[in-house]
């Protein structure tokens, strides 16, 4: 069989492709289809690229208001970064997690086997039941894979079944629960093992690194070398034979735009509402698929305290409801100026729906209670010389038993020679590389699918 002829990218150049939304997912198939020579621009509602990856400057100290933590593990990112040319940007930075257990802060750095060996978390016992979950670890292998859910059905159960079927208590209480409170801002009865499997795989026992002007520096540096058009707010998208229509609002108001294909790279609670084309087991899908809500608040501080920790896991068994502090200036460089120090404290979903709505000021009243009564940093309250709240909603994807299932069947309606494709962190993982992956996905597939219907012409 003889193969098609490739376009030329100057040819490419004559089709214009709309990307809606600026966030990681949506920069990332930009940047991929400019690259293979497509003429691109990204629809963004806001005023500002990034969307969850995005840090605000508040008096000096530098808050990143969605995703914080970016683990040696995201292989995607660190290839995009090269090839942004953005690797200077980047440096090493804190990778010492702290869980808190009667009052004590026990550490984990990167030789994570070694410390579990050694820590007094955990009981001897439990460290013994451990070694079940490593083996069902190494038994999946590599089918726990953040690029495509559905390889490994089995791990979809829910956490309170597999503790009981594998773990124990203890460990339920001082691993299970503050890595899903902590990565996904969710209780564990509401998420799936595929989740926790995830999250440890990516996080746990690894290097990370950051850029010390926030982690919005990617999705900045992505949005220089592109055409964003911001305030733009995509209303729908209608697929026809030959091309797209995107109807949108802009400081014109409202109008059409056709282009030869588009990526929606919205949250994936928007999706269905601006294109009326999505097939009905990607909408049950998505219409099923639930978000945490997650409110923080940051403390800037005069003083750093002591603590190494860059994280500190507060189980639920220790404090109300679990929390997760940050301790910013340890996490990467940058988020402070010299000799100060800048604490979050998170709080996961439950709570922070219950507070979602209130006045800044009394959310950040009740943060500070948190931390008093937690009593970690002593006269930290003397120290404070900034604060600022943050909103976040949807937060994350949680991926409940069963809906792998759902993802299957949705993954499965889904026209891989659309010109409509989709990205987002729902295929995947609450995390900034599955999202940033989908969106290099999406932009591949296109690319195929243009190159298959035009050749000839071009
Ligand atoms: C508090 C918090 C902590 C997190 N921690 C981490 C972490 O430590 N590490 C990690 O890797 N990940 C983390 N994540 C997850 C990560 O931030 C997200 O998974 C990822 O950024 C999602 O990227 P996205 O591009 O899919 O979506 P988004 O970032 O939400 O981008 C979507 C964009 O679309 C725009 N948009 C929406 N509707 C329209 C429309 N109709 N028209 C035009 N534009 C529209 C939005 O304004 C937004 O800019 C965290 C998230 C949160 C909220």
């Amino acid at each position: 069989m003889k193969s098609r002829p490739q376009t030329h990218p100057s040819a490419r150049a004559q089709h214009k492709i709309l990307v809606v939304g600026a966030g990681i997912a949506g920069l990332s198939a930009a940047f991929r289809l400019q690259q293979a020579g497509y003429d691109v621009s990204v629809l963004e509602s806001t005023s500002h690229v990034g969307g969850r990856m995005w840090t605000d400057e508040v008096d000096g100290f530098r808050i990143d208001t969605g995703a914080a933590m970016l683990p040696d593990s995201y292989h995607q990112m660190r290839r995009l970064i090269r090839d942004a040319g953005l690797t200077q940007d980047v440096v090493p930075s804190g990778d010492v997690y702290g869980f808190l257990r009667d009052g004590r802060i026990h550490r984990f750095g990167k030789h994570i086997p070694l410390d579990l060996l050694t820590t007094r978390l955990l009981s001897a016992r439990s460290k013994l039941r451990l070694l079940r979950l490593a083996a069902d670890t190494r038994r999946l292998g590599d089918r726990i894979d953040f690029r495509d859910l559905t390889r490994a059905p089995e791990a979809d159960e829910s956490c309170i079944a597999y503790t009981d079927r594998r773990l124990n208590e203890e460990l339920f209480d001082y691993l299970i629960e503050p890595l899903s409170t902590n990565y996904y801002f969710a209780p564990p009865e509401e998420l799936s093992m595929t989740h926790v499997y995830l999250a440890a795989g990516s996080a746990l026992g690894t290097g990370y690194f950051n850029s010390p002007r926030g982690v919005a520096f990617l999705p900045r540096g992505l949005a220089r070398q592109l055409d964003v058009r911001h305030r733009t707010r995509v209303l729908s998208i209608e697929e026809n034979e030959d091309s797209v229509t995107v109807t949108c609002t802009d400081h014109r108001g409202e109008h059409r735009e056709t282009a030869a294909a588009c990526v929606i790279a919205v949250p994936g609670p928007s999706v269905a509402g601006i294109w009326p084309g999505l097939p009905a087991p990607m909408r049950t899908y998505l219409s099923r698929l639930r978000y945490s809500t997650c409110l923080h608040v940051s403390f800037g501080l005069s003083a750093r305290p002591r603590e190494p920790s860059m994280w500190i896991f507060v189980p639920r068994r220790e404090y109300p409801g679990g929390l997760g502090l940050c301790l910013d200036h340890n996490r990467a460089p940058g988020r402070a100026p010299d000799g100060k120090g800048l604490i979050t404290l998170y709080w996961p979903t439950h709570a922070s729906e219950d507070l979602y709505d209130l006045p800044d000021a009394d959310v950040t009243a009740q943060a500070l209670r948190d931390l008093e009564r937690l009593n970690l940093f002593p006269g930290l309250a003397q120290r404070i010389e900034m604060t600022s709240v943050s909103r976040c909603r949807p937060c994350v994807p949680l991926t409940h038993p069963g809906s792998i299932a759902e993802l299957h069947d949705g993954l499965r309606s889904l026209d891989r020679a659309s010109r409509v494709m989709l990205a987002g962190d729902y295929f995947s993982f609450g995390s900034t590389n599955a999202a940033l992956t989908s969106g290099e996905v999406a932009a591949s597939r296109l690319t195929v699918t243009l190159e298959a219907r035009r050749p000839h012409r071009d």
